[in-house]
């Protein structure tokens, strides 16, 4: 398969695509930003509303929220455009999410196997898949496996959380909170009311 990125920032605008965060893109956010956890629920970080049909095309977790099942992402612009955007450029490129690390590939492990494929909306908006070079394998590889370990990471951080919640849906910046310090000292995922 031959891909070169065209750096035309299709996938950057795209009104349809949820770029997806992980626990440890919260982290690589809030060094970038220097926001803290209120910061960015209030500026970057948006829960997008799934049902199940749309949570299995995913291949994040969703959390609970008090308005139901979300998958966590970053916010956009009315444009669509990613609000990290400034002319055509990624603002926080050496801090930016696994999701834009990957693009347009996605990653899973099944059965201690990294299997790879073409994000579904990047077959409609990339422009740089078919040129350039053949994809470089081991290259490929060693960023799924980083993708996949820590996309295998957060699953397991949002089922602890789903039973740490099981009797209420805390705020969502104590997520946030609980995400960062879970992510910085592995400290246990355990909700105050
Ligand atoms: S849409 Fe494809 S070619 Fe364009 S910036 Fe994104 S990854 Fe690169
Ligand atoms: S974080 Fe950067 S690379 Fe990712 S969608 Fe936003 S502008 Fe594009």
């Amino acid at each position: 398969m031959k891909f070169e990125c065209l750096k035309c920032g299709s996938c950057c605008r795209d009104k349809r695509t949820i770029v997806t965060l992980t626990h440890r893109d919260i982290i690589r956010l809030a060094e970038a930003t220097g926001m803290n956890e209120k910061e960015l629920v209030r500026n970057i970080l948006v829960f997008y509303q799934c049902d199940e049909s749309a949570e299995r095309l995913l291949a994040f977790p969703s959390i609970e929220t008090y308005r139901g099942k979300a998958v966590l992402g970053l916010r956009k612009r009315e444009d669509g455009s990613c609000v990290f955007l400034n002319n055509n450029l990624c603002s926080i490129y050496p801090s930016r999410p696994i999701t834009c690390r990957t693009f347009p590939f996605t990653f899973s492990i099944q059965d201690g196997w990294l299997r790879y494929g073409v994000a579904t909306r990047a077959k409609d908006l990339c422009l740089g898949l078919g040129k350039g070079r053949e994809v470089d394998e081991k290259s490929l590889a060693e960023i799924g496996w980083k993708a996949a370990a820590e996309i295998k990471e957060y699953f397991r951080i949002t089922s602890l959380w789903k039973r740490a919640t099981q009797s209420g849906v805390p705020a969502i910046p104590e997520l946030i909170i609980k995400l960062l310090l879970y992510s910085r000292s592995g400290e246990k995922l355990t909700v105050t009311r």
